[in-house]
């Protein structure tokens, strides 16, 4: 093992002596790997202004559980294929292993604020909803957990999704 070792350092120290440049192409290899992987994965570039959103009053309280989603692969069942640079895919439910636009929602609209996620059956697509404290919302995405009277509204980072929780409003849908 240690000869196996020193052989294969004597033969990098063999190839730096005559070829130095190599140091400087592993260099560059290597920050261009850095700068592709942050550009894949997203390097955040500082944290997002939070707004605290205030606790429903208790006109505000209802039926309708409304969560928080992100387009991230934690809200929404992706994850990269190859090792974290490929494609993103489905990581379950029906579609799993199967590409997945992200940040696109079921009815091919791109999610943004007011972008909402509920059950079909209750809430069809298209239909306006007025949230409590959040806003107005479209519902235009599913949701593998979003069934009866669940929505799950869309926000800019994982963060703010979290931060809003789990609340129970009134939730009017508007003609
Ligand atoms: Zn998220």
């Amino acid at each position: 093992m240690g000869k196996a070792r020193n052989n294969i350092a004597a033969t990098v120290r063999r190839v730096l002596r005559k070829r130095p440049r190599l140091v400087w192409y592993a260099v560059a290899c290597g920050f261009a790997l850095a700068v592709v992987l942050a550009v894949v994965r997203g390097c955040g570039g500082g944290a997002p202004k939070l707004t605290a959103i205030p606790p429903p009053t208790e006109e505000e309280k209802g039926d309708v559980l409304v969560t928080g989603y992100c387009s991230c692969g934690e809200c929404c069942g992706w994850r990269r294929s190859w090792l974290g640079l490929g494609p993103a895919v489905y990581t379950y439910g029906p579609m799993k292993g199967r590409r997945k636009k992200v940040g696109v929602t079921a009815r091919g609209t791109v999610a943004k604020h007011g972008t909402v996620a509920a059950d079909p059956k209750v809430f069809p697509f298209g239909t306006r909803l007025k949230i409590p404290g959040y806003g107005m919302g479209v519902v235009e995405d599913v949701g593998g957990a979003i069934n009866g009277r669940h929505i799950d509204v869309w926000f800019a980072s994982h963060e703010e999704a979290r931060l809003w929780g789990r609340r129970n409003l009134k939730v009017v849908p508007l003609p």
